[in-house]
């Protein structure tokens, strides 16, 4: 038995119960029940929020899960993927209020950074020599700049519309996502088997698509 932790409810949940079912697994989901079995494969289904996925399959307490690489790779635990799955594809990416001057990223140098990622934040600034003050806080980080609590922002983009919308403008990009599925690293003979079974479903599903 395999059990797979996905989003309860969010951006990746359609998609990853699609890629399931294109699977052929079939399974009943009601909206509030936080677990279901699979009726025709060995695997349970748990739902819940993204951000715990990567620490509940580090821990063993799910198998596998699927999960934003952005959400893994802040979470420090990368080493967990076994395979990228094509969706939610989406970037991490500073941005500025539209007016400021912005030559390059020396530009924000000693500046106050809003974001829910300080650690690929963090690292990436490091990497191009920039020291900035980063203040993590969980959500709508792109009001920050305009209630005065920093100068730049960090956060996931993907059209761009919601930066437009504060009168931010993108800068750099600091890391680009998709969903990934991941494993717990202690996975049992007949688990790996399972996992390979499913793995070899959804690469025919992706070839499939092309
Ligand atoms: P939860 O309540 O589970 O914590 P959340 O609000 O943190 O949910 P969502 O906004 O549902 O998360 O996003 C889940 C994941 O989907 C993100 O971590 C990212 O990998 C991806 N994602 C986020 N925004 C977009 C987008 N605009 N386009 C595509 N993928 C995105
Ligand atoms: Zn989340």
């Amino acid at each position: 038995m395999l059990r797979l932790a996905i989003q309860k409810s969010g951006r990746l949940s359609e998609d990853s119960l699609t890629l399931i079912r294109e699977c052929g697994i079939n399974f009943i989901s009601s909206s509030y029940k936080l677990k279901t079995e699979a009726t025709n494969f060995p695997l349970e289904i748990l739902f819940l929020r993204d951000d715990d996925i990567p620490g509940y399959v580090q821990d063993g307490v799910a198998d596998l899960g699927i999960v934003g690489q952005n959400v893994l790779v802040e979470a420090g635990l990368p080493q967990l993927e076994v395979e990228a799955l094509g969706f939610s594809k989406c970037r991490l990416s500073l941005a500025v209020p539209r007016a400021d001057a912005y030559a390059s990223i020396a530009a924000l140098q000693g500046k106050n950074i809003a974001t829910s990622y300080p650690n690929i934040l963090g690292r990436y600034l490091a990497e191009n020599g920039v020291q900035s003050n980063l203040h993590t806080i969980s959500g709508s980080v792109e009001i920050a700049p305009s209630i005065g609590l920093a100068e730049a922002i960090c956060d996931i983009v993907s059209s761009g519309s919601t930066l437009l919308g504060n009168g931010l403008r993108e800068v750099e990009t600091v890391f680009r996502s998709e969903a990934v599925l991941i494993a717990q690293p202690n996975l049992t003979a007949e688990q790996t088997e399972l996992l390979e079974q499913l793995q070899f479903r959804m690469q025919a599903v992706r070839r499939a698509k092309r």
